[in-house]
């Protein structure tokens, strides 16, 4: 059958995918196979994930409303927290409104197939994350792609094809989710003004890392009035699940009436949204932890860079580990969950360049970063 054969060519080219059987994730090991690995592979950036305050918000939430939230918000209604969190993402995001949604995958999808169509045009970065890119393909819209981080592609691009367009829209990652390099926002702003077009920016990984206040790449620019929309997600540094986008209220409107990933089903169980909303009134004060976070990802860069292996253009805690082909970085990622090490292989498609995809949280210390460089050294 021609699944099988699929299947059989993807083993042979060593592109085949497995779910590693894992028992559970605590702060920053992984326990598999009475084992315990270091966890370099998690999105848990301010080990909020399992702290004792999330495990009472979660439990008393749940002693208040229940698990499950028991249909969609448009058949069943909405509960005070979902209000709340919508409230007070959209004032912090500086925007008439805020919407909820059950992923970042699904928030993409929807938003953008539902706000764009036929006759539009979508300005994409070629490094976007793949939900962006299903919610353009969904959207019947013109995808226009330009060069990672290349203002001037983009602009050659935008005058060329602008002018055919109704609705423009450019959208980008705030902090590029496989080479931790953060967007050109300010020049972005620029190009929107100048040539008329919406911008939609995805704070998934900015989301109480960059900022002040933690509140993404958009107030570390200063331009969180400038931006269309913004959307974010609370599955990495707010240790919780579930996506928002903040906008007007005529697009908020559109979106409920129309967008089938809002619409067609059961939305958030309550007591994650109540640890969304505590998360991300924490991040608010935890400065200290993004301060932390910034100065480990510098000092591993720096060992890094000392040993001759690249980290591409890595700023923040998402950090690359370029040490060659398919095989060999496959290789180094067995053989440093030999010495207790958890990073993943990111090969093609995927990426164009294969490399180990790290992560560091809050929880991870001086040492860890110590142990890893000193049983990666052997392997390069
Ligand atoms: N946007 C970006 C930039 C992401 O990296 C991810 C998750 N990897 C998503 C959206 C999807 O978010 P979620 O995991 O909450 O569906």
């Amino acid at each position: 059958m021609e699944i099988r054969k699929i299947l059989d060519s993807l083993k042979e080219k060593g592109l085949f995918r497995r779910i590693k059987d894992i028992d559970k994730i605590q702060g920053k090991y992984i326990h598999s196979m009475g084992k315990k690995f270091l966890d370099f592979s998690s999105s848990n950036y301010l080990g909020y994930r399992d702290s004792e305050w999330m495990k009472v918000v979660a439990t008393e939430a749940v002693e208040e409303y229940g698990m499950g939230s028991g249909a969609s918000r448009l058949v069943v209604g909405t509960a005070d927290i979902y209000r709340e969190l919508e409230e007070y993402i959209a004032k912090e995001k500086q925007k008439e409104k805020a919407l909820l949604f059950n992923s970042g995958y699904d928030a993409n999808i929807g938003i953008i197939s539902t706000l764009y169509g036929k006759g539009d045009v979508i300005y994409c970065d070629k490094l976007n994350h793949a939900s962006i890119y299903d919610g353009i393909k969904m959207s019947d819209a013109n995808m226009v792609r330009y060069k990672h981080s290349d203002i001037e592609d983009l602009e050659r691009k935008i005058i060329k094809t602008r002018k055919d367009h109704k609705q423009a829209l450019i959208v980008v990652d705030s902090v590029f989710s496989m080479d931790g390099d953060k967007a050109r926002l300010a020049e972005l702003v620029e190009l929107k003004e100048r040539y008329s077009i919406d911008l939609m920016v995805d704070e998934a990984h900015g989301g109480g890392i960059l900022g002040e206040r933690g509140m993404g790449l958009c107030e570390e620019e200063g331009v969180l009035d400038k931006v269309d929309l913004n959307m974010g997600t609370f599955s990495k540094a707010y240790g919780s699940q579930g996506a928002y986008v903040a906008t007007s209220t005529d697009r908020i409107e559109y979106l409920i009436n129309n967008c089938r990933s809002l619409i067609y089903t059961t939305s958030l169980p309550p007591a994650v949204v109540a640890c969304s909303m505590e998360a991300m009134k924490r991040a608010h004060e935890d400065k200290d932890a993004r301060g932390y976070l910034a100065a480990l990802s510098d000092y591993l860069r720096m060992q890094l860079r000392e040993m001759g292996v690249s980290t591409l253009g890595s700023e923040t805690n998402i950090i690359p580990i370029v040490v060659g082909d398919n095989e060999k970085t496959v290789e180094i990622s067995d053989k440093l969950l030999k010495a207790g090490i958890m990073i993943p292989a990111i090969r093609k498609p995927t990426v164009n360049t294969p490399r180990l995809r790290l992560s560091l949280s809050a929880n991870h210390t001086k040492e860890d970063v110590d142990n890893l460089i000193e049983s990666l050294k052997p392997l390069i």
